[in-house]
C-alpha cells in the first residue's frame, strides 16, 4: 500500500464524512475507484469541483446521475466564495443517518468532522482555503486525536481536517488517461503535448464542433492564408490530419513561428491545452453518463 493512502486510511478513522472532490469536465476520469474501499462506511459527498469550466448542460446530467445512486452532490466553483455556502447543509444531509442514530442513542451531537479527498490539481487546497476564510477558526490540535492535526471549524456543526487526502488517478484504458493529461491532472510528458492536441482538438470537435475554430477565428484566416505553409518536419500527422490542419491554423493564426519561417507546432499545441486547460477557449466538458453505457 502507498504510504499516501495509508495516511488518509488514518486520517479516515478520525472523520464522519468523506467530501469527494472531481472534476466536473471529467467526473468518472477524475475519481479513483479505490475511495469506495478507503471510505468504507463513512458517509459521503461528492463535490463537482471547476464547475465553472465545465459544460452546464453536462455538470446537471453529473449530478443526476450521482444523486441517482444515492450520493450526495453539489457542484462547485472552489474559487469562488458563494460557493462554499452550500456545503454546509450538503454536509449535514449526506450525515443525517448518522445524526438521527446518536440522537435516538442520546448521543450529545458534536460538530461533524469531514475530510476531502481527491487526485492532485482537482481543487482540494482551493477549496480548502475558500472553506477556512468562511470558517469561525482553526482549532488547532484536538486533546485525544491524532496529534498534529488541525481542524478548521465552520459554525456549531461542522469541522474539516486541514490536510486534503491525496488520491492517485487511476486509468487503465487510454481515454481516461488522455483525459486525465487534458485537465492537467496528470503530467504532460506522460503524452507528446502535440499529441495531446490533436487528441483535443478531435474531441472537442466531437462534442462541441466548432468551438475551438470559432475560438481562434480560423475561418477568415484560412482564406487569406491557404495553402501558405506546408506541414513541418516534426507534424506528428498519422491518422489525424484534419486536426493537424487545425492545428497549423492556429499556429499560423498565432504567429507560432519558428526562426527558419517554419511552423511552431509545439508553442501551437502548449498554447492550445493552456488556453482549454483555463477555460479560454469555453466552458467544456470531456465526459458525459451517456459515455459510459449506464
Ligand atoms: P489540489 O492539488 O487538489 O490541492 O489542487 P489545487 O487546489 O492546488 O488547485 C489546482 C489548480 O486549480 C489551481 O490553479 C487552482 O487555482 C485551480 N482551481 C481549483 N479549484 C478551481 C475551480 O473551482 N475553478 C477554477 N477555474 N480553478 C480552480
Amino acid at each position: 500500500m502507498t504510504k499516501a493512502k495509508r495516511m488518509m486510511q488514518e486520517d479516515i478513522k478520525l472523520v464522519d464524512l468523506v467530501i469527494e472532490l472531481l472534476d466536473a469536465r471529467a467526473p468518472l476520469s477524475s475519481r479513483n475507484p479505490d475511495i469506495d474501499e478507503i471510505a468504507g462506511n463513512k458517509a459521503r459527498l461528492i463535490l463537482l469541483n471547476k464547475a465553472d469550466l465545465a459544460d452546464d448542460a453536462a455538470t446537471e446530467k453529473w449530478k443526476k446521475y450521482f444523486a441517482e445512486q444515492g450520493i450526495n452532490v453539489c457542484r462547485i466553483n472552489a474559487l469562488d466564495a458563494k460557493s462554499m455556502k452550500q456545503i454546509e447543509p450538503a454536509v449535514l444531509k449526506a450525515c443525517e443517518k448518522k445524526l438521527a442514530r446518536d440522537k435516538a442513542r442520546g448521543i450529545k451531537q458534536r460538530p461533524v468532522r469531514a475530510m476531502v479527498a481527491g487526485i492532485p490539481n482537482v481543487g482540494k487546497s482551493t477549496f480548502i482555503n475558500s472553506y477556512a476564510k468562511k470558517a469561525v477558526a482553526k482549532t488547532g490540535n484536538k486533546p485525544g486525536v491524532t496529534k498534529g492535526k488541525q481542524w478548521i471549524r465552520l459554525g456549531k456543526n461542522l469541522e474539516l481536517l486541514d490536510t486534503p487526502g491525496i488520491l492517485w488517478p487511476k486509468f487503465e484504458d487510454q481515454s481516461t488517461g488522455l483525459k486525465l493529461a487534458l485537465l492537467g491532472s496528470i503530467k504532460d510528458e506522460i503524452m507528446n503535448t502535440q499529441e495531446l492536441a490533436l487528441e483535443l482538438i478531435k474531441m472537442l470537435d466531437e462534442r462541441y464542433p466548432g468551438a475551438v475554430e470559432e475560438y481562434y477565428a480560423l475561418a477568415e484566416a484560412a482564406a487569406e492564408d491557404a495553402g501558405k505553409d506546408a506541414a513541418p518536419d516534426d507534424m506528428l500527422i498519422g491518422d489525424q490530419a484534419e486536426q493537424a490542419e487545425v492545428l497549423m491554423k492556429i499556429a499560423r493564426v498565432r504567429g507560432c513561428i519558428k526562426a527558419k519561417g517554419e511552423l511552431d507546432l509545439l508553442k501551437a499545441s502548449n498554447m492550445l491545452n493552456e488556453n482549454f486547460r483555463n477555460g479560454r477557449v469555453g466552458r467544456f466538458s470531456l465526459e458525459t453518463p451517456e459515455d459510459f453505457d449506464m
